[in-house]
């Protein structure tokens, strides 16, 4: 088939260029598309593979090999289920440097972080593998004379995930692993940013003793995502991205009647109060604001700090950020890595001056540290924001932190609350009254508590509040076992005969 690439990375091409394959019955197959976009390593702009973006016959071969491979998967006993998922857990940790290279490779972020992720993935592996306790429904031996009932935990059949570029790995794996333990068969779309990994996880995945079908993957962007939008055979879509994006898929599958949950935006608030350790809040907010170059839905976007300790708390932080080390993930000592794309630059670039523009006092220039070589922006500090500010309102997804200054507490949390994201807030102090004050007023799902980037384990709910979620039962924890699953509740009579005949 003819074919053509289009470049939205603007990435030097290498000659030889890996050109990814659709996952589908267990093969690894050529999408019908004529159209790859380039998949670039954003620390050195070199193009590291071409991924397709598949077309919705392509979503159709998808389904219909999940829906097969369900028909034999659901019927294999939930134990055995489990312990491909043991198996699959060892072969992840024996994996281990190998996905976190990989991770920084087409990501940009830094090798430990990387690491973390592949670690924080597996954990969701490990606790996917408890399926045998997880999916136990409940019963009440008498709810009547002679009567019981049984509540007993089915899968629901074809279940999607749609995920975003920031966490190649963890994002899936936040998925596909307790929805095929479940006994669903699974139909992934990866970011096209990020499409490396998802290879890697299935051959693992076959490797453990998955049977053909139960997971597919589809590489692509909007088309495939319609595709199982609109596919009456997929039952539930897993989606974590942005909040434009979520709102539209969150729409739509309702429309098409299906079950969905979207994991959105964020805008998180850290406060820093005049008790605080104010070193150990900067150090926090530092490695929270400008880690994986601040493109995690956790990061840090806008210190609240007391007027009171502001000045002293923004002399440390700009002297941290300064010593921030930036450059390749992969080089060792490297903390900052690249933004993702050229476009995401560009967007940073342009947020900065935005915040000039609005009477924001830049106290930190990233652009100054801007390199050819990738696509990289130094940390980025602004004194002075206002919730009229757009760098206060927005999701920039960058290595670009605004500072309120606020008067106590109270106005801190009113702050905070102003923003129409609610994933996660933090506090530094060491004041009891004020964190239950806080806990108690504070809009956000995720909390941290003198920590800066409070990521619930894999066993708590990924819990976000307000346009940071839209859906009922949340990624991780219980709530991913109620989404992927659904309910037979019997009631039985046993009219009682008389054994002694
Ligand atoms: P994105 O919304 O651009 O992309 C996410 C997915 O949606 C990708 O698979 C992409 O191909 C697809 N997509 C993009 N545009 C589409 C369109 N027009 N129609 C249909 N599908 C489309 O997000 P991203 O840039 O990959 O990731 C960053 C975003 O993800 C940030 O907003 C971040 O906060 C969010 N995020 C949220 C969480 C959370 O738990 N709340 C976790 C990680 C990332």
């Amino acid at each position: 088939m003819h074919s053509h690439s289009r470049s939205r990375g603007g990435g030097r091409r290498r000659d030889e260029v890996e050109r990814l394959k659709n996952f589908i019955a267990g093969e690894w197959v050529e999408s019908r598309t004529s159209v790859y976009e380039q998949v670039v390593n954003p620390a050195t702009r070199q193009v590291i593979a071409e991924v397709p973006l598949s077309t919705k016959e392509d979503v159709a071969a998808a389904v219909a090999a999940a829906e097969e491979g369900f028909k034999e998967w659901s019927r294999v006993p939930v134990p055995r289920r489990a312990r491909v998922l043991f198996r699959y857990h060892d072969l992840l940790t024996r994996h281990q440097t190998e996905l976190a290279r990989l991770i920084t490779t087409e990501n940009g972020k830094n090798t430990t972080e990387a690491v973390g992720e592949v670690q924080r993935a597996i954990e969701n592996v490990e606790f996917a593998a408890g399926a045998p306790s997880l999916m136990m429904g409940d019963s009440l031996s008498t709810i009547a004379t002679d009567i019981e009932a049984v509540n007993y935990r089915y899968p629901l059949g074809v279940v999607a995930g749609i995920t975003p570029f920031n966490f190649p790995m963890m994002v899936p794996c936040w998925m596909f692993p307790m929805a095929i333990a479940l006994g669903n068969a699974f139909v992934l779309k990866p970011s096209e940013k990020t499409p490396l990994l998802a290879k890697t996880l299935a051959e693992l995945l076959v490797e453990a003793g998955v049977p053909k079908g139960v997971l597919n993957i589809v590489y692509g962007a909007h088309d495939v995502v319609n595709g199982l939008i609109e596919h009456p055979a997929v039952r539930a879509i897993s989606f974590v991205g942005s909040k434009p994006v979520g709102e539209y898929i969150y729409r739509r599958s309702g429309e098409n009647l299906k079950r969905v949950q979207a994991l959105t935006g964020a805008k998180n608030h850290i406060l820093v109060l005049r008790d605080a350790d104010l070193e150990e809040a900067a150090r926090n907010v530092i490695a929270s604001a400008f880690g994986s170059a601040g493109e995690r839905c956790m990061a840090c976007s806008v210190v609240a700090v007391e007027e009171a300790v502001a000045d002293e708390f923004l002399d440390i932080l700009v002297a941290c950020a300064k010593e921030v080390a930036m450059g390749n993930g992969l080089d060792d000592g490297v903390f900052l890595g690249p933004v993702i794309r050229e476009e995401n630059l560009r967007r940073t670039v342009s947020y900065i001056e935005k915040g000039i523009a609005e009477g924001a006092k830049l106290l930190l220039d990233g652009r100054d540290r801007m390199d050819e070589q990738g696509y990289f922006i130094g940390p980025t500090i602004f004194d002075n924001v206002t919730p009229e500010m757009t760098i206060w309102k927005d999701e920039i997804f960058a290595p670009v932190l605004s500072v309120v200054r606020v008067a106590n507490l109270k106005e801190a949390v009113e702050v905070a609350n102003r923003s129409e994201f609610a994933n996660g807030a933090c506090i530094f102090t060491n004041n009891a009254s004020a964190i239950r004050y806080f806990r108690e007023h504070i809009d956000a799902g995720m909390l941290g508590i003198n920590i800066g980037v409070p990521a619930p384990m894999a066993f708590f709910p990924f819990s976000g509040w307000k346009s940071s979620f839209y859906g009922t039962l949340h990624a991780n924890g219980k709530d991913s076992v109620d989404f992927f699953t659904r309910k037979k509740v019997v009631t039985a009579r046993y009219p009682v005969p008389d054994f002694a005949d």
